[in-house]
């Protein structure tokens, strides 16, 4: 078994006889460096972290939604599902998951009185997860619910593009304002070995059906791991040249059971580093103040180049997101393990009043940033398949 899967995947699989033994490898010497010497001179920008205290912004913002550090939580993404059509390496552990039973996940109807009740307390951008949200039968009907919401200014998805091109026209017409794929790599043999699954041509069609309908840009999210895909990270830039894809380059982060290993992070410096040497015109753009990426353009280039500094330079200071997961539990933080339960005490009868005295309270205790990509990787948390990033 093993002598095949080597054999088909020689260039990067050699050696590694799983996806463990691929995250316990050595880097090559000096190949984790955070040296900066190609970007010398130039300033590993942060993102802005400003807090919205202007009083413009949170006119319209309800004490629910701020937390003790003054944060603004405008941002609700919403796991539609658990289940996911791919099997992705960093995302689920090899065992799978263990899945919560269908009634204890909120019903459509739970996800747009819940939705609604953010929405009216100063929500106004929400993002569909999962899971894999797409495999959902009743997505754009959902999408169709959410987008008629008042104050809703954006509604996103993120999706592994595997059935998205055939879905998208119709998403779109549902209210669909912009949407994250998510694509690791652009050789198919390896799409295989981390997704457990074949697929890529149709994440690559999803992409360009975006793209064609009009989609601006099309952002598409890959997970860098040294030693897997660090080397096609200017591939990656070249997709920005024609068309308006916004790559954007996330550092791998821990998870349960995804066996994160700090050898296999690159770091934002080195990515940067790399791009910078084939792409010397590589220009800085202004973010928006909650960005969680660091965003650039190559000069000429339509789209651009943004990369997700989680683990080295956090940016939990412009933090303005909230996750609702499938079964309900509020969860204020990515990293954190602290959750609330939405769907029990509305299920027990509980009105808009006694839920938003439960929200607010749990913004209230979210604390000033994670524990760090050290402490983060030893505390419990759920597998990323559960959370939907
Ligand atoms: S780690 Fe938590 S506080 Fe920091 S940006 Fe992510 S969700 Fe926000």
């Amino acid at each position: 078994m093993m002598k095949r899967f080597v054999s088909k995947f020689p260039r990067w699989t050699t050696g590694f006889r799983k996806f463990d033994d691929f995250l316990q490898v050595e880097p090559k010497s000096g190949s984790c460096s955070t040296s900066t010497s190609i970007v010398e001179g130039m300033r590993l920008y942060g993102t802005s972290c400003a807090k919205l205290t202007d009083a413009k912004l949170t006119e319209n913002v309800s004490d629910m939604l701020i937390d003790s550090f003054g944060r603004l939580h405008t941002y609700l993404r919403i796991s539609l599902t658990e289940r996911c059509n791919l099997r992705c390496q960093y995302c689920m552990p090899a065992e799978g998951v263990d899945l919560t039973p269908s009634p204890q996940l909120l019903s459509p109807d739970e996800i747009v009185r819940l939705a609604s009740l953010f929405t009216s307390s100063g929500v106004d951008k929400i993002r569909l997860t999962g899971g894999e949200p797409t495999v959902r039968k009743d997505i754009e009907d959902i999408c169709l619910r959410l987008s008629n919401l008042k104050g809703l200014k954006t509604l996103a998805i993120t999706t592994n593009g595997i059935t998205l091109a055939r879905k998208l026209p119709m998403l779109k017409e549902c209210g669909l304002t912009s949407l994250n794929i998510s694509l690791d790599t652009l050789v198919p043999a390896k799409f295989e070995f981390m997704t457990r699954r074949k697929g890529h041509q149709k994440v690559i069609d999803s992409i360009n059906a975006a793209v064609d309908l009009g989609y601006n840009p099309v952002k598409v999210n890959c997970v860098v791991m040294r030693g897997f895909n660090d080397d096609e990270i200017c591939d990656f830039v070249n997709l920005t040249c024609e068309k308006p894809i916004n790559v954007r380059f996330i550092e791998f982060m821990p998870f349960d059971g995804n066996v994160w290993n700090v050898k296999k992070m690159v770091p934002y410096s080195e990515m940067l580093n790399k791009v910078v040497g084939q792409f010397p015109g590589l220009k800085r753009l202004k973010d928006h103040p909650t960005d969680t990426a660091k965003n650039f353009r190559v000069d000429g280039h339509q789209g651009a180049v943004s990369f997700i500094t989680s683990m080295t330079e956090h940016f939990c200071a412009g933090c303005n997101r909230l996750r609702l997961l499938a079964d309900g539990n509020l969860k204020v933080c990515l990293f954190g393990p602290s959750e609330v339960s939405l769907r029990d005490p509305l299920r027990n009868g509980a009105d808009d009043e006694e839920l938003r005295e439960i929200i607010g309270a749990a913004v209230k205790r979210k604390k000033a940033s994670h524990a760090g990509m050290f402490d983060i990787a030893k505390t419990a948390n759920r597998p990323m398949i559960h959370i939907g990033g």
